[in-house]
């Protein structure tokens, strides 16, 4: 099949530089433009890679509104590529609203494998991964306790993002709605110095970070129901 993405979702590190393909490299140099969730973060990787190439902001903020321009140039016949600040775009990053915007114009997208913060979590954390369901962030407030409620019954191993100041308050309500001897492990600043990944029950881990100041970016994993 002859196919000619218009879009490239390109995953970057979510630490360690390392970690980035030799195709991300490629595709990052060679398509038209660059959509950056903070063109400050992409244009500091780009240096390290010696990446020259132009970088149009896509965030959160404006991304229902940038979508156009951006569609009316793949129309055109320019070739774009989709960074976040780290990982893979579309996941608990920007991304979906445009894939289907391309998508709905026929227009091809091309999604890289490469780093991101749930798999190596999933895997680290030694509860079966098989079958998970990844949740991402849960809503703050408004559907939070019917959320809690629906993931106590899963069978799957759940992949939970939370802030570092939030964990104990997650912990705390994932033990009110699933009891505390749900075994889970907490990954904490996965591929960069102080990685460190602890393992233990619902009761332990918030044992544990009751007792410290959690800092950097975290995974929760969580066993399934029984
Ligand atoms: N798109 C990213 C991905 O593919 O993983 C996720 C972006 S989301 C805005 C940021 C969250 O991902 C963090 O709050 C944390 O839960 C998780 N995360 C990202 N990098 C991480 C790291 N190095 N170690 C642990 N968790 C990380």
């Amino acid at each position: 099949m002859n196919r000619n993405p218009s879009l490239y979702l390109v995953p970057t590190p979510i630490g360690n530089l390392e970690d980035i393909t030799l195709r991300a490299i490629r595709v990052l140099k060679e398509v038209d433009f660059i959509l950056s969730e903070d063109t400050r973060q992409t244009g500091i990787l780009l240096k390290h890679f010696g990446i020259r190439n132009s970088l149009v902001s896509h965030h959160q903020f404006n991304e229902h509104k940038s979508i156009e321009s951006i569609i009316s140039r793949l129309k055109a016949g320019e070739v774009a590529a989709l960074v976040s600040d780290a990982g893979t775009p579309g996941i608990s990053d920007p991304g979906f609203l445009l894939v289907r915007a391309c998508l709905q114009e026929e227009l091809d997208v091309e999604s890289l494998p490469g780093p991101t913060a749930l798999i190596p979590a999933l895997v680290n954390s030694g509860l079966p991964c098989e079958s998970f369901l990844f949740v991402g962030f849960l809503p703050h407030k408004k559907g939070r306790a019917g959320k809690l409620k629906e993931l106590s019954s899963s069978p799957y191993t759940l992949v939970f993002y939370e802030s570092p100041f939030r964990l104990s308050k997650l912990i705390a309500q994932l033990m009110e709605s699933m009891g505390p001897d749900r075994r889970a492990s907490v990954s904490r600043e996965l591929t960069k110095i102080y990685e460190e990944t602890l393992r233990g029950t619902l009761q332990e881990l918030s044992e544990q970070f009751a007792e410290k100041d959690v800092k950097g970016e975290i995974v929760l994993v969580v066993e399934g129901a029984r």
